[in-house]
């Protein structure tokens, strides 16, 4: 009988920072922790899931992949914001975008072997490479909180497996600039390596354009991470996608048909009234998430914060002062420290502005009075 309870691998992980953030504020907070749009889904999306529930269409599993008419819809979208032509095939609808990246990262990733991610960044990459077996190597972003492709290429190794990017970012709210991604897709292609690119933010770009590694580098060296939950405010419906060669893609699959055989029927037919049906919801929630952003730097430059521009998502993360979070959760302003993401965040804060604009105008007072009490 073996003495250890539990798998090495489980107790380098443990609960998200983010969490007992949550958990230590009181239920009247103003909640800037969330990662969630604060609107509803659209109602086409939850009608046809609706719909596929009565017609008894969603009470079967349905292939591992996912119904063919969700992959056309996905790839559609790649031909249509990318320029990359997509068989519908090579395309896994998983259960959010937090599946396709453990797929990814089960799939690639090889116990000793390096993932390189941007540090702040999503409290995921760290964590699923530890899962995987693998040993994270995060790397410190620019001043501007972008990723800096040659401080990826430096940190490269024979033993990297895979590096992530992830524009618009979170924590950050930072957007790759197009000469950026075309370096990560070089890199990806000469050093091959797997560049996996998370995109669930992709339409809240405020300035510029979204970029994807996967419009210029082979198609083999790219694996996209996409979803609902971002675009069309559909947290709760645990739907996203991963697209990628056809080689990988049946990796991930090997994966996929164990832990998940395939995603929940009702929402893969939402996912698909979403990506064909108007996208006029998504450009509202990009606007208002601009307006608010606005709201935020000029409050904030008012205050004398520094706070690097955030291009897109809806996050930003400001240079604060010691105590700043606590004061903040203390006087009912749930924010996270910015270092719940990695050594990288220290001394920032990150803010969402995914919150309605009456409490982030609240939330900014509160705020004020916490950085003039500990001034
Ligand atoms: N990637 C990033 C950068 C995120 O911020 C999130 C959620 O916060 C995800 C992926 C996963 O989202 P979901 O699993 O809801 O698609």
């Amino acid at each position: 009988m073996s003495g250890r309870e539990f798998s090495a691998r489980v107790e380098a992980i443990s609960i998200s920072g983010i969490r007992e953030v949550f958990e230590a504020a009181g239920e009247d907070a103003i909640n800037l922790g969330l990662g969630q749009p604060d609107f509803p889904a659209p109602a086409h999306a939850r009608q046809a899931a609706v719909e596929a529930i009565e017609a008894g269409k969603a009470d079967a599993y349905t292939g591992n992949k996912g119904i063919e008419p969700l992959r056309e819809a996905i790839a559609a979208k790649h031909e249509r914001d990318q320029g990359v032509a997509v068989d519908p095939g090579d395309v896994i609808a998983t259960a959010g975008g937090s599946e396709a990246l453990h797929l990814a990262m089960e799939a690639h990733v090889d116990a000793g072997q390096e993932v390189i991610f941007p540090d702040p960044g999503f409290v995921s990459y760290d964590a699923l490479t530890k899962v995987a077996g693998g040993t994270p190597k995060p790397v410190p972003l620019r001043d501007d909180l972008t990723l800096d492709p040659a401080a990826v290429e430096d940190a490269i190794t024979d033993d990297t497996a895979m590096f992530v990017v992830n524009s618009p970012g979170n924590p950050t709210g930072a957007v790759s600039p197009e000469d950026d991604v075309r370096e990560f897709a070089r890199i990806a292609d000469e050093h091959d390596v797997v560049c996996l690119s998370d995109e669930v933010y992709e339409p809240f770009v405020f300035e510029g354009d979204h970029h994807s590694p996967i419009s210029y580098a082979d198609t083999d060296s790219v694996v996209v991470v996409n979803g609902c939950s971002k675009t069309y405010s559909m947290t709760g419906w645990r739907l996203g996608w991963v697209t990628a060669s056809t080689r990988r893609i049946e990796r991930m699959l090997r994966v996929h048909q164990y832990i998940q055989a395939c995603a929940s029927a009702p929402a893969q037919y939402a996912a698909e009234a979403a990506l064909t049906g108007p996208q006029g919801v998504v450009g509202e929630m990009r606007e208002t998430f601009e307006e608010r952003r606005n709201l935020l730097l000029d409050r904030f430059s008012e205050m004398g914060v520094e706070v690097p521009t955030p291009k897109g998502a809806f996050y930003a993360m400001p240079k604060v002062p010691e105590g700043f979070v606590d004061a903040c959760i203390d006087r009912g302003v749930i924010v996270v420290p910015g270092e719940a993401f990695g050594d990288g965040g220290a001394g920032h804060a990150r803010l969402s502005y995914a919150n309605d604009t009456e409490s982030l105008r609240e939330a900014l007072d509160v705020m004020e009075g916490v950085l003039a009490d500990l001034r």
